[in-house]
């Protein structure tokens, strides 16, 4: 039984910090971005230094208080904001935004978990290397955050995973013992590897205070191209041709469909679509090159090859940086547009690739008898990850379809598991998907999971409600 974060814990907390480390929440710590739910919290800490965090942790492992951690609030599945239940802390890492170190030869680069994504990139880029998260929420998530719900983007296709970009990992434990696994080291195979327990633990088993992160040699050049394709099958193909003729240099794959344009006409008229008429599905493509090879010679090459197979039928390329930001641009718009329209059901899903031609077709067809719907496909298409989201027809509004909502979740859901693929993604599972994780997780797994989470946070103090529930 957890107690609540009340004014006798909090000023408790405030006389073992220095001063202004206790704050009271701001309505920004306690949204979320789709405006699903209104969290609550006794109070935010905001520690400077690992050792203040071990000390807030500490403090609430003692009074039986519970912790989420906070790192820019853009998780998209509620891991951020707890809800009900008795009032926790919020420990947000924003003060804690230091560069640790830069090592350009190693490739690596160590920073505090609460520098915003955008800082890191720029950091790195400052010591003329790449790290190649890249994420719409760039300008306000915090590497942290990244971590904890091992974000993906725009650039899993070629350089993986968050979970891949993290040589080590400094944390606080639930108990507020401080894990030192800050190594730049490539290999290490002294024991359990609890970085990688940590990233994507959500904040349940505790809080990511630094990291060592991979760094990349920037491309030479960056080319960028929409191309229309005459169906998601024929754009996987034009996907594996792209990769048989230019290996690991296909830097992005963005699957994006015509309804993404409707919304965009329909919530910002002033957007132009750039290709007419707008095609049922286009494919954005990244190109990131090694010095020595023409940009626009390789995108060509590529675009008359997958011509000659009937695999795009128009597309226009980006012959400039403005273009190709434009371009990425209109990708980055499409889940503005998507909330402006309000989704009936959003799915972060993703498949085994050659399941998607069949999923795209079947799960239409699943929703049958629930009301009348648009679909909004869009999303990472080379990593098999998909946002299949549902959307009243023009004129209707999403609350119409609540009696139906949670039917039109479970039938895409149990039809992504038949095919063999996951519920959650690319945002986490949060307080959003326990309920799928419970359902669709493997049984063994979640024994694991529960006896790692029982041996680590016996107390359940780290984001109660959160993942296991
Ligand atoms: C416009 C937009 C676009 C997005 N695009 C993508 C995308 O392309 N791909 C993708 O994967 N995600 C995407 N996301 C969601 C994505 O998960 C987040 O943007 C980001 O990874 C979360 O970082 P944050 O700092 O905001 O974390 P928060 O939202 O603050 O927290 C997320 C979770 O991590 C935990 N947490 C935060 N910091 C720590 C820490 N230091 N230690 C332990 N736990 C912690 C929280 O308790 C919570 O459970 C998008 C979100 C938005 C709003």
């Amino acid at each position: 039984m957890l107690n609540p974060c009340d004014a006798a814990f909090v000023s408790h907390l405030a006389g073992l910090l220095p001063p202004g480390r206790i704050t009271a929440p701001e309505p920004r710590h306690l949204e979320e971005p789709r405006g699903r739910w209104q969290g609550h919290a006794g109070a935010v800490a905001r520690p400077e230094t690992t050792a203040e965090v071990a000390v807030v942790v500490r403090a609430c492992a003692q009074a039986r208080v519970g912790v989420v951690p906070w790192g820019g609030g853009t998780g998209l599945v509620g891991g951020q904001v707890m809800v009900d239940g008795p009032a926790p802390l919020l420990l947000s890492l924003e003060r804690m935004n230091r560069l640790r170190g830069a090592y350009p030869q190693e490739n690596a680069l160590v920073v505090e978990a609460g520098m915003i994504l955008a800082d890191v990139q720029a950091k790195a880029a400052a010591v003329g290397r790449l790290f190649p998260l890249t994420l719409a929420s760039q300008g306000s998530c915090r590497i942290g955050g990244n971590l904890a719900a091992n974000a993906g983007g725009v650039h899993v296709l070629r350089y993986g995973n968050t979970r891949d970009l993290c040589l080590g990992i400094e944390a606080v434990l639930p108990d507020g013992t401080v894990f030192d696994g800050l190594t730049r080291l490539r290999k290490d195979n002294a024991g359990y590897d609890l970085r990688h327990l940590m990233i994507g633990s959500e904040g349940t088993l505790g809080v990511i205070t630094a990291a060592n992160l991979r760094l990349f040699p920037i491309p030479a050049a960056t080319i960028v191209a929409l191309l229309a394709v005459p169906s998601p099958a024929a754009a996987l193909d034009l996907l594996a041709l792209a990769q048989e003729r230019l290996g690991g240099m296909v830097s992005a794959f963005e699957l994006i469909s015509r309804v993404g344009f409707d919304f965009l006409a329909e919530t910002m008229p002033e957007v132009r679509a750039p290709l007419d008429p707008v095609p049922e599905w286009m494919v954005l493509v990244e190109l990131g090159l090694p010095a020595g090879l023409e940009p626009e010679v390789a995108m060509a090459n590529l675009y008359d090859a997958a011509d000659d197979r009937g695999l795009v039928s128009d597309g226009v390329i980006a012959t400039s940086g403005a273009q190709a930001a434009g371009l990425w641009q209109l990708r980055e718009m499409i889940p503005e547009g998507n909330r402006r329209v309000g989704a009936v059901s959003s799915h972060d899903i993703s498949l085994p690739l050659s399941a998607i031609p069949e999923f795209i077709g079947r799960a239409p067809g699943e929703l049958a008898g629930l009301g009348a719907f648009r679909i909004n496909c869009f999303g990472h298409l080379g990593d098999g990850n998909l946002h299949w989201n549902v959307f009243p027809v023009q004129g209707a509004h999403r609350k119409d379809h609540d009696p139906v909502r949670e039917k039109v979740k479970t039938r895409v859901h149990d039809l992504v598991h038949a095919l063999g693929g996951s519920v959650a993604a690319e945002h986490g599972v949060g307080r959003l998907k326990v309920a799928d994780l419970a359902r669709y997780g493997d049984p063994g797994k979640l024994a694991a999971m529960r006896a790692i989470k029982a041996a680590l946070d016996p107390l359940g103090i780290m984001n109660p409600g959160a993942v296991l529930g």
